[in-house]
């Protein structure tokens, strides 16, 4: 490819003591954590809302919280989702663990504003100063222009680890040959009759009647892509529901031509599933599809390399860690990188097998949140160092408050320390972590 070299001065424009690329469930969760220990925080995100998948994506409901005894997303998530739960009160609807993503903004809003982060939104990371493994700065662009942002410590909440690759840490990409999971665009259901849907017996979206009326339709050309795994249509509020229902495959989320199509051909499937839903599921003949989420959903991409991986052994053996900031459950929910009944079959055997019973988990290693060969980076969610079946179960909202929390509070103390998070003592990280709440061994 042809190289340009462009030499150009940047204002150094904000300074702070913990700067946040991402504002996703895990860069909240550091974001409020840190600040709350008394850390100037800087949260940058290139969307103009907190919550990256949890909201702008649409994503419907948490993922399990507690293991039926000890509650695991503790601390923050615990937070979040009684702060949520008021918010659905508030109309007389019992949400238990689904998420009306407008309400949750205004939760991340509040936590936000009210522990002093300071947020920014419509500012993309583009590029770091790096040097001997330290980040100096980032350059950031936004409507005003590129700018930098500089301090002592970051943490990288992207999803994606971009600015862990940015910075030269080594990561692992899907799975053996490259495969990822399948892109969801999800989407706002109303005018659906809840009282029918229920009765149709349709709630549990994967069941043998539903499957039977799947195949049906992709033997008549309605649903042009035979794709066995059917996710469904959660009810949100009183008055809308939000579908987990398209696979796109093949999207590479690292890649914008590979996401352009990602979210075109998402939307045209949505198109098909919308009639599909009309014809043949009770409670939805005058439903219609109203949105769908401002960002593709994408599960899976980079998982950048540190300390220690975590992986599937860890979680077999539901490993104890001296250094562990928090404990999960949630089992490996890899969505088969291909359509067809046999993929699926396999990614329901995988996932009945990893299950954990009642008060079972698998400890979180801090050394996971740190990079190899970048000296003041910390990372959270979706792309912390672990193996491919460990992500498929750490990548879910409560997973991400885990592992931000986490980051959090140890960016905090090396702040306040005036050293680098690979050199805090970590005993003194769970004594903090402990106090705020966090649940671990
Ligand atoms: C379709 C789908 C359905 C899901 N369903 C569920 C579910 O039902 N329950 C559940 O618990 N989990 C679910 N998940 C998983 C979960 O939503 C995500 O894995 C989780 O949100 C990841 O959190 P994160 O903070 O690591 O990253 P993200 O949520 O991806 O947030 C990353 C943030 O970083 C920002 N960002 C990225 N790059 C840059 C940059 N260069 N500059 C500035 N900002 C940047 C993004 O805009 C985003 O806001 C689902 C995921 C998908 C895709």
């Amino acid at each position: 490819m042809e190289q340009l070299t462009i030499h150009r001065n940047i204002p150094v424009k904000y300074t702070a003591d913990l700067c946040i690329a991402g504002a996703g469930p895990a860069g909240i969760a550091a974001a409020v954590t840190a600040a709350r220990r008394g850390a100037r925080v800087l949260l940058i995100d290139h969307l103009a809302m907190p919550g990256g998948m949890s909201t702008a994506a649409l994503v419907p409901v948490f993922m399990p919280c507690s293991d039926g005894v000890n509650f695991l997303a503790a601390g923050f998530g615990n937070e979040v989702i009684d702060r949520l739960q008021k918010f659905a009160a508030r109309r007389n609807f019992d949400s238990g663990l689904a998420i009306n993503a407008e309400h949750l903004k205004r939760v991340y809003d509040d936590l936000l504003a009210e522990s002093g982060v300071e947020p920014l939104y419509y500012t993309r990371l583009i590029d770091a100063v790096v040097e001997s493994g330290r980040i100096e700065a980032l350059l950031c662009n936004s409507p005003s222009g590129n700018f930098a942002i500089k301090a002592p410590i970051f943490i990288d909440a992207t999803g994606d680890g971009t600015l862990s690759v940015i910075a030269g840490a080594p990561f692992e990409f899907g799975g053996e040959n490259g495969e990822v999971m399948p892109s969801t665009l999800c989407s706002l259901w109303a005018g659906i009759d809840f009282a029918a849907y229920r009765a149709g017996g349709a709630f549990s979206h994967n069941d043998d009647k539903m499957l039977a009326k799947l195949e049906e339709a992709f033997q008549r050309g309605e649903l042009s892509v035979p794709d066995f795994h059917h996710t469904g249509v959660f009810r949100v509020s009183n008055v809308a529901a939000v579908g987990n229902i398209t696979h796109v495959f093949d999207v590479d989320a690292t890649d914008e031509r590979s996401l352009t199509r990602g979210v075109i051909e998402n939307r045209r499937l949505l198109a098909e599933y919308e009639e599909f839903y009309r014809r043949q599921v009770a409670g939805f003949a005058e439903a219609e599809i109203v949105g769908s989420g401002s960002v593709l959903g994408i599960r899976e991409s980079r998982r950048i390399l540190g300390d220690y991986v975590l992986n599937r052994d860890d979680y077999e053996a539901r490993r104890d860690f001296p250094d562990e900031i928090g404990r999960y459950n949630f089992p490996a929910d890899i969505h088969p990188p291909r359509p067809g009944k046999e993929e699926v079959i396999a990614h329901k055997k995988l996932f009945r097998s990893f299950c954990c019973g009642k008060g079972e988990s698998y400890g979180i290693p801090y050394r996971i949140l740190l990079p190899r060969g970048v000296e003041n980076l910390l990372t959270c969610g979706r792309c912390v160092s672990c193996d491919r079946h460990v992500m498929a179960s750490l990548r879910v909202i409560p997973g991400c408050y885990i592992t931000g929390q986490g980051a959090g509070m140890a960016a905090a103390l090396a702040a306040a320390a005036g050293t680098v998070p690979r050199k805090i003592d970590t005993a003194a990280l769970r004594k903090e972590l402990r106090g705020i709440g966090a649940f671990f061994h």
